[in-house]
């Protein structure tokens, strides 16, 4: 974060790449910009979108970790996660990302490791036989 280069004497702009009108925090870059204000409807439940003033991101974290519920909490994290990349590609590499399109991947993210998971799951049940065993216990069972 740029406002965190600025606090180590690292003499920078400390602006917002991004929206170009607010310094850049950490909460500031993943929520509080004003080009992520369409995401923010897109990735949370309309009910649960609260734009109150946080302190900081973690603050953010704790709040909506005791709002959403775990699915809906996976994919705010991984959104974020990815809203963080994209703002990384533009300041970085020039590559100017739509925001947006972070919720829409997040959302395909989360959804295909839930297909990865249940596919392990009923993987695992179906060779439950042929799992690894001790050799004590393979001849219990015979
Ligand atoms: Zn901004």
């Amino acid at each position: 974060m740029k406002l965190n280069l600025r606090r180590r004497g690292i003499n920078c702009d400390d602006k917002c790449p991004v929206c170009n009108n607010h310094k850049e925090s950490t909460l500031h870059a993943i929520w509080e910009c004003p080009k992520l204000k369409y995401a923010r409807r897109l990735w949370l439940p309309r009910s649960k979108l609260c734009m109150v003033h946080f302190p900081n991101a973690i603050d953010l974290f704790y709040f909506y970790s005791n709002l959403l519920s775990i699915d809906e909490l996976g994919i705010f994290c991984v959104t974020i996660w990815k809203v963080w990349g994209i703002r990384n590609e533009w300041v970085h590499k020039g590559k100017k990302g739509e925001v947006c399109e972070a919720v829409w991947w997040s959302r395909n993210y989360v959804d295909e490791l839930h297909r990865a998971r249940c596919k392990l799951s009923t993987d695992s049940r179906k060779n439950e036989g042929d799992r690894w065993r001790t050799t004590r216990a393979r001849k219990a069972e015979n």
